[in-house]
C-alpha cells in the first residue's frame, strides 16, 4: 500500500471515448501496481451538457473494462457539482489573499483597448478594486511556469503569454481550471495523468496549486490518438464510442490490452499480454509523447486472437447475447457449431450471421450471394445431392464424398460443386465448414432446403 492517489475524471457530455478509456486504463494500471487509489469523479458542473445517461454510460464501460468497486483500488464515484462550496470557498481565499480580482469587462471592451485581435485578457481590471464580476486569477508578468511532465518532459510556458485567467463566472460559479485543482487538492491526487488537450490548462492549474498552497502533483498528459489520415479522432467522424465496439462483440480484454498499447509498450515486440503483467510493466515514463495511431484493423486481429484463445465453454457462453437473438434459437444446437464458429470469426456479432441458418425456418438469402453461388451446374448438382441426401449415411465425411461424387458426375471438383450447395442450405457463399453443417442441421430440413432451392431456380 502506498499513498499514489489517482484520477479519472470524465465529463458526462457525450458517448465514452476510446481514449477516455485508455486514460482510465493507465491510471488503473499505476493505482493496482502500487497498491494505491483510482479515484472515479464525474465532472458534472456543465449543467447544461450533462446528462444522467452518459455518467452511468461511463460507470458500466469502466466496470466492462475492469474497472469498477469490485477492486479495493476503487474509490468513487465523486460528483463534482457536490464540492461547489469548496471551490467556492477557494475563489474566495484567492480574492482575500489578492491573488484574484473581480472583472466587468467584456471582450469588446478588451478589443477595444488592445486595438486588434482578442489576445487574452489584458489586466485591466487588476487593480480597480471591483467587488462584483468574472473572477480572474492575477498571473505572474515575467518568468517562466516549468511543467515537469512524466511523459513530456520538461514544459517551459513563458508567463507573460498566461493571460489572468477567469476562475469564477459573474454569478459567483467556479469554473472547470479551478474546479478541478480544488477537486485534485481535496481528493489528495497524487498523479494527474490525462489527455494532452489539457497540457495547456496545466502552467495555469500548477500557479493555482501553488496559490492555494499545495505542491502540485505529478503531471503526465497522454498522446492524443490519431485515425489512418493523422486526424484526432473525432466523435463526428470515428468510431470512438467504447460502448460501439463492447456491442460489435469486441472482448474487454483485447479492447484493454490494445487500449494499453496506444502509446505505451512494454519494449521489445510483445503486444498481446494479460493485464498483470501489464500492470507489471507499465510506466508514465515509457509513454510515448508522440500521437498513437488507432488501427481499428489491429483491434481486429487482436480480438481475433482473444477468441481464439477462450475455452470453447466459455466462447459459447459469450457469445449467447449476439446468438440469443435468432428467431428459434437453440443452446445445445449452437454448442455443436460453436467450436467451428470459434475459428472463424474476429469479433462476436459475427458469429449471428454464421449460424442463424441452422435457426431460422429457411435461410437469408440475398441476391448477390445466391447469384455467386448458382453459377455451375446449379440445377444438376443440387438434383443429385437431393438424391444422395435422402439416403446417404449422416456424417459430414459421409456428406462431402458425397458430393464429391455428384461434383465428379459433372466434371466439378468439390470447391466449385460445393457453392450452390453452400447457398441452398446456408444463404451464404462463406461460412462454416459445410459438412458439419450439414450434419448439425438435419436431414430432412437439409433435404428441404436443397429442394427449395431447386423450385427457386424453376427446376
Ligand atoms: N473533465 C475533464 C475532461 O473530461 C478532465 C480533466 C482532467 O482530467 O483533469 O476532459
Amino acid at each position: 500500500m502506498t499513498d499514489l492517489r489517482v484520477r479519472f475524471a470524465p465529463s458526462p457530455t457525450g458517448m465514452f471515448h476510446v481514449g477516455g478509456a485508455r486514460s482510465a486504463l493507465f491510471n488503473w494500471a499505476l493505482a493496482e501496481r502500487s497498491g494505491g487509489r483510482f479515484v472515479l469523479r464525474i465532472e458534472d458542473t456543465d449543467a447544461a451538457r450533462n446528462r444522467p445517461e452518459w455518467t452511468e454510460g461511463i460507470i458500466s464501460a469502466l466496470a466492462w473494462l475492469g474497472i469498477s468497486g469490485d477492486s479495493p483500488y476503487f474509490e468513487g464515484p465523486y460528483f463534482q457539482s457536490a464540492f461547489e462550496e469548496q471551490h467556492r470557498a477557494a475563489v474566495a481565499k484567492l480574492l482575500a489573499d489578492g491573488k484574484a480580482y473581480h472583472c466587468d469587462c467584456t471582450r469588446e471592451d478588451v478589443k477595444a483597448r488592445t486595438g486588434s485581435e482578442f489576445q487574452g485578457y489584458d489586466g485591466y481590471c487588476r487593480d480597480r478594486g471591483l467587488s462584483e464580476g468574472v473572477v480572474r486569477f492575477r498571473t505572474p508578468d515575467e518568468g517562466v511556469t516549468v511543467v515537469e511532465d512524466k511523459i513530456r518532459g520538461r514544459v517551459e510556458f513563458p508567463n507573460d503569454a498566461l493571460e489572468d485567467f477567469a476562475i469564477a463566472r459573474g454569478d459567483g460559479s467556479p469554473l472547470f481550471v479551478l474546479a478541478n485543482v480544488v477537486d485534485d487538492m481535496e481528493q489528495r491526487i497524487t498523479h494527474v495523468v490525462r489527455a494532452e488537450e489539457h497540457l495547456s490548462n496545466t502552467p495555469k492549474q500548477q500557479l493555482l496549486w501553488a496559490a492555494l498552497g499545495a505542491a502540485p502533483p505529478i503531471w503526465a498528459h497522454v498522446p492524443v490518438i490519431v485515425n489512418e489520415k493523422r486526424q484526432k479522432l473525432s466523435k463526428r467522424r470515428d468510431k470512438v464510442a467504447l460502448e460501439s465496439y463492447r456491442d460489435e462483440g469486441y472482448l474487454a480484454e483485447a479492447m484493454v490490452n490494445y487500449l494499453m498499447l496506444l502509446g505505451w509498450g512494454p519494449g521489445g515486440d510483445r503486444e498481446i499480454m494479460p493485464w498483470p503483467e501489464m500492470v507489471e510493466l507499465f510506466r508514465l515514463e515509457d509513454v510515448n509523447p508522440s500521437p498513437a495511431f488507432f488501427d481499428e484493423r489491429k483491434l481486429r486481429a487482436f480480438n481475433g486472437e482473444y477468441i481464439r484463445a477462450l475455452p470453447v465453454e466459455e466462447f459459447t457462453e459469450r457469445c449467447l447475447p449476439w446468438v440469443r437473438t435468432i428467431p428459434g434459437f437453440d443452446r445445445e444446437v449452437f454448442a455443436k457449431v460453436a467450436p467451428l464458429a470459434q475459428t472463424r470469426v474476429t469479433v462476436l456479432s459475427e458469429v449471428t450471421g454464421n449460424v442463424d441458418f441452422l435457426f431460422l425456418p429457411e435461410p437469408v438469402f440475398d441476391q448477390g450471394s445466391w447469384d455467386k453461388g448458382m453459377k455451375n451446374a446449379p440445377v444438376e448438382i443440387l438434383t443429385g445431392y437431393a438424391e444422395r441426401l435422402a439416403t446417404v449415411e449422416w456424417t459430414a465425411d459421409a456428406l462431402k464424398t458425397a458430393l464429391e461424387e455428384v461434383g465428379a458426375a459433372h466434371g466439378l471438383k468439390l470447391g466449385k460443386a460445393q457453392a450452390p450447395v453452400r447457398v441452398a442450405i446456408t444463404g451464404r457463399t462463406v461460412g462454416l465448414p459445410l459438412f458439419e453443417s450439414i450434419e448439425v442441421l438435419g436431414r430432412e430440413r437439409s433435404l428441404a432446403r436443397v429442394r427449395a432451392a431447386l423450385e427457386r431456380l424453376g427446376a
